[in-house]
């Protein structure tokens, strides 16, 4: 069997040993006879998939008994909306740092339900760093802060947080979950598309301190208030099962190894290919300043368009796939999840100094 050095930006690579797994249990799952995607989510198997996914992931987040964890749907998109109609009052005003097109899309949900002050916003400089902390202005009371610790098309990634006083904490997560040890106490809430970094589409994980939860909104739809997921284990209605038993097994594959050996792979991992960057004498341009480089996304151009098309051609011809850079910026886009092996990027590094000297 042969495994294609798999860039994607999302859904994107899974661990093969989940992968196998997954596929050994697909017609008789534990001596069940029955495959997870036949399974009442109401049975006591899946009710143990769902609890072991909960208990997983505030293991490895580091959260106790005052957080919950939300196993929703609709992905970081819905969430952008979902969190102001849960948290941001039509009369108040929410704080957002915008480094980047998926805060920027935040923003504009949130802007539906009450109002937005972008406490700061990269857009002038592309997009390319994070803002100082003097070019941070939180307004006076916000419900809450929110920020995009990686930004997955500019390859932009916080990596210490910034202050940003005493209101609740929010963080999409989408591209960076579990990428590393973090302290997510900081957060009030965070949450994540799955298809990133931990799992497959489908399911969305959220955490949120239980005492901010007690402050959400319960005159919105029932399927879309925080509180209906919490009060039902996340079982209100009927769970993408199959994602959320994925989402298991990815869970136990970085437990078994540790999230600080993952940690370290994946900075190994940037750093091969930024080093590719950094030796070519400018003939590749990483699109991040150094302070801000995404250990998740590695994004760079070339010379001319003309080149960055035959870059991606050449490196998919070399079974290297999904390293186009997202449509909106163009260039190229290397994303290394938690599931990219260290060869796929010594393979990508080897590639771009073939390329270089062919092309330079
Ligand atoms: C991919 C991504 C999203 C959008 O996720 P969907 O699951 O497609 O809605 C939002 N935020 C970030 C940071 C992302 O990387």
């Amino acid at each position: 069997m042969k495994r294609t050095h798999n860039f994607n930006p999302g859904p994107a690579v899974l661990p093969a040993p989940v992968l196998e797994q997954a596929q050994a249990e697909m017609l008789d799952y534990r001596g069940r006879g029955m495959s997870v995607l036949e399974m009442s989510h109401r049975s006591k198997e899946y009710e143990a998939i769902n609890a072991s996914v909960e208990a997983r992931l505030k293991h490895l987040l580091g959260l106790g008994d005052d957080y919950r964890i939300l196993l929703m749907q609709g992905g970081a998109s819905t969430q952008f909306a979902v969190l102001p109609m849960n948290f941001l009052p039509a009369d108040a005003t929410a704080d957002y740092l915008v480094t980047g097109v998926w805060g920027e899309k935040a923003v504009e949900e949130a802007r539906r339900f009450g109002t937005v002050h972008v406490a700061a916003n990269t857009e002038a400089g592309g997009f390319r760093e994070l803002p100082a902390s003097d070019a941070i202005t939180l307004s006076a009371a916000p419900a809450y802060v929110h920020i995009t610790t990686n930004e997955t098309v500019q390859g932009v990634q916080w990596h210490a947080l910034p202050a940003l006083g005493t209101a609740p904490l929010v963080a999409d997560m989408s591209s960076d979950i579990l990428a590393r040890p973090l302290d997510a106490r900081a957060f009030a809430l965070l949450y994540a598309g799955a298809q990133k970094n931990i799992g497959p589409a489908g399911v969305t994980v959220v955490a949120v301190r239980t005492k901010w939860l007690e402050e959400a909104n319960a005159e919105i739809p029932v399927a879309l208030r925080y509180k209906t997921f919490a009060s039902n284990n996340s079982l209100y209605n009927t769970p993408p099962v199959f994602a959320v038993y994925m989402l298991d097994l990815v869970l136990e594959w970085i437990e078994k190894q540790g999230l600080d050996v993952v940690g370290e792979r994946n900075a190994h991992k940037a750093q091969l290919i930024y080093d590719a960057i950094d030796a070519s004498g400018g003939f590749y341009r990483g699109h991040a300043v150094r302070s801000a480089r995404s250990l998740m996304n590695v994004t760079f151009r070339l010379p001319e368009e003309q080149l960055e098309k035959q870059f991606v051609a050449e490196a998919e011809a070399a079974g290297m796939v999904g390293l186009a850079g997202h449509r909106s910026i163009g260039g190229v886009r290397a994303s290394l999840y938690n599931a990219l092996e260290i060869a796929s990027c010594q393979a990508l590094a080897q590639f771009m100094a073939d390329f270089l000297q062919r092309n330079g």
